[in-house]
């Protein structure tokens, strides 16, 4: 008799904490990066809540945070027409708050909340993206002071230099090749099937995700003054993407790994019923990322843009309490 009504009890919790996780997932889902073409999802879909629910619902019978991680903050893209320095400036601030504010979101529907794990991927292809490991350094340091000094209590923060003992980067990165990496002739496979009317969502992703990198490395490449031709940066860049996700992909293996019961967050958009919840850092009217843009402040809210495309507006630049260039203002006309 007692077995049966303990049972129930439990019966009845697993119910609750599935009606609850649901909800936790439709705040979630709120801010979420869809892909263009499956943008008419609802937050409550059945298909994109599926591959998260159970670690959800797991968390709240454990009585533990929902913990979300996120591969992102790789540090600035070293393109100044692109961004205003190799420090996080009000575009991470941004970010930051947002990330943290979506855990306290949580915590008003579930007492135990929840947390990001910002696993920066910087050191782990700095050396293909052009930036300097000076620079991922204190890009690094920069956002860790940022959660502090904001008091980002739901925020923290992992990083290959966690793991690397030796301060020996180039070693630190063989060592995640060696032992997270994949063949870059699958991949390449993958990526080019698809490009061509693929059903298969791992495929379709691994294109997508090459398309972006891409684009993003070319972006990174063009510094004004530059004279080589765009295409032959193109080229260049198309070599170096498939590096930087054979990169990027151990990364991921790593931290599922080390977090095994955490719902992977991440920038890029993500299509219905994906194992990563594809999220919105600043805004839902582009996809640009903080460290590939400037923060304009329009006088209700922050939206992110390319430097060069910040100056050309009616703007000024805006600098914070230790005289560093912060972000833009728009000049409102009276
Ligand atoms: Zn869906």
């Amino acid at each position: 008799m007692k077995t049966s009504n303990n049972e129930l009890i439990k019966s009845i919790s697993v119910d609750r904490a599935t009606d609850l996780a649901k909800n936790i997932l439709t705040k979630v889902m709120q801010f979420r990066r869809m892909v263009e073409s499956e943008n008419t999802c609802s937050t409550t879909c059945t298909k994109c809540h599926k591959p998260h629910l159970d670690k959800v619902v797991t968390a709240i019978m454990q009585e533990k945070k929902v913990r979300f991680v996120l591969p992102a903050f790789p540090g600035k893209s070293p393109n100044p027409a692109k961004v205003l320095g190799h420090l996080p400036d009000m575009a991470e601030k941004q970010a930051l708050k947002f990330l943290n504010s979506l855990c306290k979101q949580i915590q008003e529907i579930y007492e135990q909340g929840a947390e990001v794990i910002i696993c920066s991927d910087g050191r782990v292809f700095s050396d293909v993206v052009g930036i300097s490991e000076k620079d991922v350094t204190s890009y690094q340091i920069e956002i860790d002071r940022l959660i502090e000094d904001l008091n980002l209590t739901a925020l923290s923060t992992f990083n290959l230099d966690d793991i690397n003992i030796n301060s020996d980067f180039d070693q630190a990165r063989s060592e995640l090749i060696k032992n997270y990496g994949q063949d870059i002739k699958s991949l390449k496979d993958k990526i080019k099937k698809g490009g061509k009317d693929s059903n298969n969502p791992e495929e379709i992703e691994a294109n997508r995700m090459y398309c972006g990198l891409t684009r993003f490395l070319v972006e990174d490449r063009m510094v004004p003054g530059q004279t080589r031709s765009k295409s032959s940066i193109q080229k260049e860049c198309k070599e170096k993407a498939y590096l930087a996700i054979i990169r990027s992909n151990a990364w991921t293996a790593l931290i599922a790994e080390k977090y095994p019961h955490a719902i992977r967050l991440s920038i890029h958009p993500q299509a219905c019923g994906s194992k990563k919840i594809g999220i919105q850092l600043i805004g839902i009217e582009t996809w640009m990322t903080p460290w590939h843009a400037v923060a304009v402040d329009t006088g209700n809210k922050f939206i992110l843009m390319k430097h060069r495309e910040a100056k050309k507006l009616n703007t000024k630049l805006v600098q914070d309490k230790n005289g560093r260039s912060s972000h833009y203002e728009l000049i409102t006309q009276n």
